[in-house]
């Protein structure tokens, strides 16, 4: 089975209120997807991250990759991702659109595979064989200790006994955020912290050693992903709460030196940016050398990154839990049927071949980006 096309959708989703993190406000929600045409008629869809610029990633995937893709055997994923990889590489372009533009494209060949082969990605990656997850819910956005104390408490009570709430703001506004949301949900819920990079090494300790105190289950991304000194800092001065980070890594080369100096005890690559199946298996390799869990980022992406997500996690050795952002994405609206929603804390992994998604093309017209759409077509 060859490649025949690669089709580029800009899809956009403006939000009616921002999500507030510690460094950004998401004003909408952006997916730039990958379609692969073959020569069997069959279709693979693909998702790549983006926060800000999805032109950029379809020009990649255009100008840069798809002369390398069109045209080659389906079956040759890991060929084809080395040599995608190998384009720009000793240019520097290790991180970033490249990898970025290389994921969406390696999801949408695992699902052409899956729909050839008529299994579940899951299935075919011959991993784990989990058929469901552990999933925790992702995540309490920054606002006044009251309202994410309760959200917390609420959310505990539809079952999870993982909850994931945003600090990274002011030093004692967050101190006062974790005290009341670990009074709210007693001491058996697992909460975890995501700073979003959003602190200094010496706030990320007096936070980390404060979390410690409430005994939470991690805190993530401390400081911003390239500060190795930082992380350095911060595990020599937090113990018992397990650091996490990984959705800014794009590569086994950018996880190396956390995983060698021991800076991480949960790694978190994102399917849509860390290189597709491809990458992410290898990373998930990787981690499990260094006895170093996984547990996949999804974020703010839209569903075909969500459901190769669950493919993933649930063939992964080293899975530790699975991000469910419960907060309502309109994005999701692109699929002409829904994905499997979490019940007291753990998710169904699709079961249709490859990802097991399918677009509504009237869905996807309304979010197609304003002068993007002719491009689409061609
Ligand atoms: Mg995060």
């Amino acid at each position: 089975m060859k490649v025949t096309r690669i089709e580029v959708l800009e899809l956009e989703a403006p939000l009616e209120k921002p999500w507030r993190i510690a460094t950004f406000d998401l004003k909408s929600l952006l997916a730039t997807v990958v379609r692969i045409h073959s020569d069997e008629g069959l279709t693979g869809l693909g998702e790549c991250i983006v926060r800000l610029g999805p032109g950029a990633t379809r020009a990649v995937i255009e100008e840069v990759l798809a002369p390398v893709v069109v045209g080659r055997d389906v079956f040759d994923i890991e060929g084809i991702w080395d040599d995608m990889y190998r384009t720009m590489r000793a240019r520097g372009h290790s991180r970033g659109y490249l990898l970025e533009a290389i994921s969406g494209i390696d999801i949408a060949l695992w699902d052409l595979l899956g729909k050839k082969l008529g299994l579940p990605v899951a299935r075919l990656l011959a991993g784990h064989g989990r058929t469901e997850l552990p999933a925790y819910a992702s995540s309490i956005l920054l606002d006044t200790p009251a309202v994410m104390a309760h959200e917390a408490e609420r959310l505990a009570a539809e079952g999870y006994t993982g909850i994931k709430m945003k600090v990274g703001a002011a030093q004692n506004e967050d101190i006062a955020r974790m005290n009341a949301v670990r009074k709210a949900v007693g001491p058996n819920v697992d909460v975890m912290l995501d700073a979003n990079s959003g602190y200094d090494a010496p706030t990320a300790v007096i936070v980390g050693q404060h979390a410690e105190k409430l005994g939470m289950f991690w805190l993530e991304e401390p400081v911003v992903p390239d500060d190795l000194p930082g992380y350095r800092r911060i595990r020599d001065a937090v113990k018992s709460v397990r650091l996490a980070a990984g959705e800014g890594e794009f590569t086994v080369a950018g996880f190396r030196p956390f995983l060698e100096e021991g800076l991480l005890d949960v790694v978190q690559p994102d399917i849509a940016r860390a290189g597709g199946f491809t990458g992410c298996r290898r990373i998930a390799a990787f981690a499990g050398a260094y006895n170093v869990a996984v547990a996949p980022h999804t974020g703010a992406s839209g569903p075909i990154c969500i459901a190769a997500s669950l493919h993933f996690a649930a063939a992964t050795p080293g899975l530790l839990t699975f991000e469910h952002m419960y907060i309502y994405n309109p994005l999701h609206e692109m699929l002409a049927q829904p994905l499997p929603q979490p019940k007291s804390g753990r998710i169904a992994v699709p079961t249709a071949p490859g990802i097991g998604v399918e677009l509504d093309p009237s869905a996807v017209k309304r979010f197609l980006r304003k002068g993007s759409a002719q491009h689409a077509a061609s």
